[in-house]
Formats: structure tokens, C-alpha cells, sequence
């Protein structure tokens, strides 16, 4: 069964001045020899809170993950989980736990006796093990599976023992490296929320790893995008979709068009912006100042636009061409279309209807538009 998430939309601690962080990451940095693998980074995570680590291969998500484990020391800086400093805690003194993207359940162990693994190793006694099995087994639906071994499972059954196995030592943190990379595409979508749903009942704060930004997106109550050791932006999904804070979180969440250009005049409620690839001036609603001069990018969301074979009558924000390519996906389509400049701006609209009647196509002379409140002005 699939569970909407139902994490309150007023959890946000990160605004309150009063919120204590749960973790602390004060000045991080780890060298691997001249390598700057994370360069001076500061966060704070909230107890309670779905946390993603976004980027791209090699950005250092993986390495930061690691060290908030312990299996890595960082070079330089501070980390503090529960107001306590880290530097000299072992992994297995910290309060944290770590679900590997292997799982590494033990093949000859049942589900059962993988879970009651650590809470052995804790030296629990016996009915207290057989009762905190079962809770982490209820909670993740795999109670009826507790006798099989892992191979008698499926991926994401397995994927759901790792988790109960990680659970059932109720740490403060829960580390995750990439949970949900061995599952095909429907059934990590459904896990996705199963495990939102499980975060949220739990209370425990997750942070997780992944390049995946759809997944971060729909998982995290703030992600932190990472670029060459840095965080680039902190942010709630819509922060992050809706108003980038540089070039490269805009273009590595989801699809930007983005134009440069210099800012020609700057209104109480809109800054005009000159693309040298535009014919049209670019209008954007925005609340703070420019100078007339400063070069910027502007970014609008394919989504944020609209396509039409009629010329829009306003004298900016809008652009023609011809559809050059058009991808089909069911639900949208995303129409590339090819300007006179060459450049090439991606739109996509609804498939409101069924069938082609009116339906643009390759070839077509068209214009694309949108509201000056629907793009952003980008400085970095
Ligand atoms: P991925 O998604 O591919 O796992 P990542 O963002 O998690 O990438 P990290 O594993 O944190 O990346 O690695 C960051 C950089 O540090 C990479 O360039 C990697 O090659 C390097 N690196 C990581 N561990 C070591 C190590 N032990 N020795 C040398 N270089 C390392």
C-alpha cells in the first residue's frame, strides 16, 4: 500500500532562532592528500528531520556521510551530534547509525536474527531483543517474513530489513548512502514514501545521500546541494526548485532555460534584463535591487511556460521558433524549440487531452511565453 507523506507542513525548525540543532557541522573540511574532497562546510540538522545530501558523483556527499559515521576523521572543523563533539567518539559510541547501499544483511541469518544482530551485540536481554525484532519488523511490514533468509527476499524486501535492522537500535540519526539505488524505478517511488512515512512515525532524523534529485525532492524536509566540496544551497524542495540561489543548483534541479544577459532598468517591481540571445527584453517580478549594468542570469522553468501558435501581444518574455524535437512522456510532453539565434528553450505542457486534435508539431512556428513572476533573476 502506498502512503501519501504526512509530515507537517509547519516543521521547520531551521527558522526558529530558538531550535537546537541535532547534528552541528562547524568548518568541515577532508583532504585525501592535495584532494579537497568537502571544503569548509557548516550545516545544522534539526532533531526530527528528513535531511538530503544532494550532488553529482564525486561531489562529496558520500565523504561528509562517512564522517558523520566516523569511518572518516575530518582534516579540519568540528562535528557535534546531541551538543557533543565528536572528535574523539568511535563509530560505535555514536548515536548514529549507518544503512549501507549494499544492505550487508548476512545470507545464513533469517530477517530475525539479522534484525536481533546488533541488539545482541549491545547485550540486550533475551525478551527485550524478541520484542524491539518485532516492533522494527511491524514497522516496516515485514513481521510475516521474520523466518527467511535474505535470498528468499526481494530487493525491496531486503532493502526493508536493512532498515528495520538499522531501526530496531533506535539511534538519534540515521545515516543512509544511497537506500534505494538497487530498486527498479516503480517500486523505489513507492519506498520512497514508505520510508517517508516510516521517518515520520519514528521521529528518528534521517540523513541520507543521494544523486538522485527527484528522490531528495520528494523525500527530504530540507536537501543540501553539494558542488566540489561545497554546499552550494541549503533548502526545502520548493526553495530549491522554486528559487535557486546560483547557475548550478538552478540547472542541477530539474530542467532551467537560463539566459544571460545584463540588467537595463530596475523598477520597484520588476528588473529588465537584456539577453544578447533574445530578440525581446526579459521582465522579472522581484522584491530587491540590481544596478543597470550587472550581469545576470535568468532562469524560467520549462513548466513555467506556455506555447502557442499566436504571437502574445505583451513586448517581453516570449520568444519564437519552430519545434525542432518533442518529447512525449504520457502525462507532459517537452517541446524544444529551436530560435532564430540557435539557441534552444525546452517547454513542457500538460497532455490534457486525449488524441492530437491542435496538438503542436514538429516543424510549427511557435512562441513561447511567460509571466515576469514566473522567472528569476540569478547574480551567481
Ligand atoms: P558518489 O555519488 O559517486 O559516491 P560522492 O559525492 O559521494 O560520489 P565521495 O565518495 O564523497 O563522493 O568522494 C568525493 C571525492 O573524494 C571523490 O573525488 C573521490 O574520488 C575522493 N575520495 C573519496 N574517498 C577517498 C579516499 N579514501 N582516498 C582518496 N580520494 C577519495
Amino acid at each position: 500500500m502506498v502512503h501519501q507523506p504526512v509530515r507537517q507542513q509547519s516543521f521547520a525548525p531551521w527558522n526558529d532562532p530558538e531550535a537546537r540543532p541535532l547534528i552541528r557541522i562547524e568548518g568541515v573540511s577532508k583532504s585525501f592528500g592535495t584532494f579537497v574532497a568537502v571544503d569548509k562546510v557548516d550545516l545544522d540538522i534539526y532533531p526530527g528531520e528528513f535531511f538530503s545530501l544532494l550532488g553529482a558523483s564525486g561531489c562529496g556527499k558520500t565523504t561528509l556521510l562517512r564522517m558523520l559515521a566516523g569511518f572518516e576523521t575530518p582534516s579540519a572543523g568540528k562535528i557535534f551530534i546531541d551538543g557533543v563533539d565528536m572528535a574523539r567518539i568511535p563509530p560505535y559510541e555514536r548515536p548514529v547509525n549507518m544503512m549501507f547501499q549494499s544492505y550487508a544483511l548476512f545470507p545464513h541469518m533469517t530477517v530475525a536474527e539479522n534484525v536481533a544482530f546488533g541488539l545482541k551485540q549491545d547485550g540486550l536481554p533475551k525478551p527485550v531483543i524478541r520484542d524491539k525484532v518485532r516492533a522494527a519488523l511491524e514497522l516496516v511490514q515485514m513481521g510475516p517474513f521474520a523466518q527467511r533468509k535474505p535470498a528468499q527476499l526481494s530487493g525491496g524486501q531486503r532493502q526493508r530489513v536493512a532498515l528495520a535492522r538499522c531501526l530496531a537500535k533506535e539511534p538519534k540519526v540515521l545515516l543512509l548512502d544511497e537506500p534505494l539505488a538497487a530498486l527498479d524505478k516503480k517500486l523505489r517511488e513507492q519506498t520512497q514514501l514508505e520510508l517517508v512515512n516510516i521517518q515520520d512515525r519514528v521521529g528518528i532524523t534521517f540523513v541520507m545521500v543521494t544523486h538522485d534529485q527527484e528522490e531528495a525532492m520528494t523525500m527530504s524536509a530540507r536537501i543540501g546541494v553539494m558542488r566540489a566540496g561545497l554546499i552550494e544551497q541549503v533548502g526545502t524542495p520548493v526553495e530549491v526548485y522554486e528559487y535557486p540561489a546560483t547557475s548550478f543548483v538552478a540547472d542541477f534541479i530539474g530542467t532551467a532555460n537560463m539566459f544571460g544577459g545584463v540588467v537595463t532598468a530596475d523598477a520597484a517591481s520588476h528588473v529588465v534584463v537584456r539577453s544578447p540571445e533574445l530578440e525581446r527584453d526579459l521582465s522579472i517580478a522581484h522584491s530587491g535591487t540590481l544596478p543597470v549594468g550587472a550581469p545576470v542570469t535568468v532562469m524560467v522553468r520549462p513548466e513555467k511556460m506556455t506555447l502557442s501558435r499566436d504571437e502574445p501581444a505583451a513586448d517581453w518574455n516570449w520568444v519564437q521558433g519552430t519545434v525542432s524535437d518533442i518529447a512525449y512522456l504520457g502525462d507532459i510532453s517537452i517541446y524544444h524549440v529551436a530560435l532564430a539565434s540557435g539557441r534552444r528553450v525546452q517547454v513542457s505542457q500538460t497532455n490534457l487531452r486525449h488524441g492530437s486534435e491542435q496538438r503542436l508539431t514538429w516543424d510549427d512556428v511557435v512562441y513561447a511565453a511567460w509571466h515576469p513572476a514566473n522567472a528569476l533573476v540569478l547574480t551567481q
